[in-house]
C-alpha cells in the first residue's frame, strides 16, 4: 500500500509502527516529512516515505532518446525523454555536436536520437551521437514528411522517393515502437 502524501501528514500510528526514512515521530502521530509516497514495512513496522522526484538529469555514459529541437550546422538540441530506458518527464535538454559527422543532414527537427553524454559544461549537458549505436533512431522525409526506409546509411522516401543521408542509429529498424507512440 502506498499514498501520496505531503510533510505534516498523518501516515501512521506509533502503535502500528515507527517513523522511518523521511518520517518523524509527532507524540504518537508519524507524520512526514517531505512530498512523496508512503511505504509500510511491514516486517520491520516501519513507515517510510520515498521522494518521488525521479532523478532526471543525466550523468556521464547515461544514454538518452530524446527529440529533437533544434538544428544548426554544427549541433543539434535535444530534448531527452528517456534516461537510460527510463522514461523522464522533466524538460532536460542536451546538445550534440554534428560538426564531425561528415553528413550533409545528419538530423532533423522531430527526428527522434540516441546520445551518449559526455559531460556538462556551464550548466549545458552535452552529448554525442558519433558512436555507431548512436544516431537517429526515427525520422521523416524531409520533402514531404511522410516515412522512409533505410538503405545502408541512406534513408529514402517511400512517397516521394528523396533520398537523404543521416547519422544512423544501428539500432534504426528496431525504432518502430517508437513511431507507435505517436
Ligand atoms: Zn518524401
Amino acid at each position: 500500500m502506498s499514498d501520496t502524501v505531503l510533510p505534516g501528514d498523518k501516515i501512521a500510528l506509533i502503535e502500528e509502527c515507527e517513523a522511518g526514512k523521511n518520517s518523524y515521530d509527532d507524540d504518537g502521530l508519524i507524520r512526514s516529512m517531505i512530498v512523496g509516497k508512503s511505504e509500510m514495512n511491514k516486517k520491520e513496522r516501519l513507515i517510510d516515505v520515498e521522494n518521488q522526484k525521479v532523478l532526471s538529469v543525466p550523468k556521464t555514459d547515461d544514454i538518452i532518446i530524446g527529440t529533437i529541437e533544434m538544428v544548426t550546422p554544427s549541433m543539434i538540441a535535444v530534448l531527452i525523454n528517456y534516461i537510460n530506458g527510463k522514461p523522464v518527464k522533466s524538460q532536460v535538454e542536451c546538445i550534440c555536436s554534428i560538426r564531425n559527422l561528415r553528413k550533409r543532414s545528419p538530423a532533423l527537427i522531430k527526428d527522434i536520437v540516441k546520445a551518449r553524454v559526455i559531460g556538462t559544461l556551464n550548466g549545458v549537458i552535452h552529448a554525442t551521437i558519433q558512436d555507431k549505436e548512436l544516431g537517429v533512431l526515427f525520422t521523416k522525409c524531409r520533402k514531404c514528411g511522410q516515412d522512409v526506409v533505410l538503405f545502408r546509411d541512406i534513408v529514402k522516401c517511400i512517397e516521394c522517393g528523396w533520398t537523404d543521408d543521416r547519422k544512423i542509429s544501428t539500432d534504426f529498424l528496431q525504432s518502430n515502437f517508437l513511431k507507435m507512440r505517436e
